[in-house]
């Protein structure tokens, strides 16, 4: 898989690693537990995870993302899992995220991070060319099935005191927002391969 190269005012974008065409990235958001659960969407070998990240992309051919999810290849979303460590780990681009998060907790607040990002900051330093994919769907509501998952299988280490940043935000309710995970789903005879099957591009 190639990860393009982020130029300010442009759109990152992926293709390859199984993909049918150029993939841009349209946004990243996070499913987190609470203290007692582990909030990833995925689980590797069995094993939930604490943080889930996702960088939702948009294969080029549709306008739009609503567009885009009423094909089943229009969108592809790749999945970072973290865990939590109680030891200091280096910082990466993610802290730029993390470290705000403070700054977010009420509902409907919104902040820019004024240096620009790169899409491999992101990914807090994973190799990118190991990955599990399959055919799903978007776990949150209408949970289309428009997406082709790349779940990386690198898992990245996370601070515990910036893990305790997303269970500080709150909802529109004043509670805690916690557990915004869907729970995991049956395979129903979907596929996963991992990428050893896929050709270097
Ligand atoms: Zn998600």
């Amino acid at each position: 898989m190639a990860v393009g190269k982020t130029v300010n005012g442009f759109h990152p974008f992926i293709t390859g690693g199984g993909l049918d065409g150029v993939y841009q990235v349209e946004g990243v958001h996070f499913h987190w537990g609470s203290p007692q659960t582990k909030g990833s969407e995925h689980a590797l070998g069995g094993q939930k995870y604490d943080l889930e990240m996702h960088i939702v992309c948009k294969n080029i051919k549709f306008a739009s993302v609503a567009e885009a999810r009423e094909d089943p290849f229009g969108l592809a979303v790749m999945g970072v899992l973290f865990k939590g460590l109680d030891q200091e780990v280096p910082r990466s681009g993610l802290n730029e995220i993390f470290d705000r998060l403070p700054f977010l907790a009420l509902p409907n607040t919104d902040l820019l991070i004024e240096n620009p990002l790169k899409l491999g900051e992101l990914m807090g330093g994973i190799n990118p060319k190991k990955f599990y994919t399959y055919r799903g769907s978007l776990t949150t509501p209408p949970c289309s099935q428009a997406v082709t998952w790349l779940v990386f299988e690198d898992i990245v280490p996370v601070q515990s005191q910036s893990l305790q940043k997303f269970w500080h935000l709150l909802d529109v309710r004043g509670l805690p927002l916690v557990n915004n995970f869907r729970p995991l789903q049956l395979q129903n005879g979907r596929r996963v391969f991992s990428r050893k099957f896929f050709s270097e591009r």
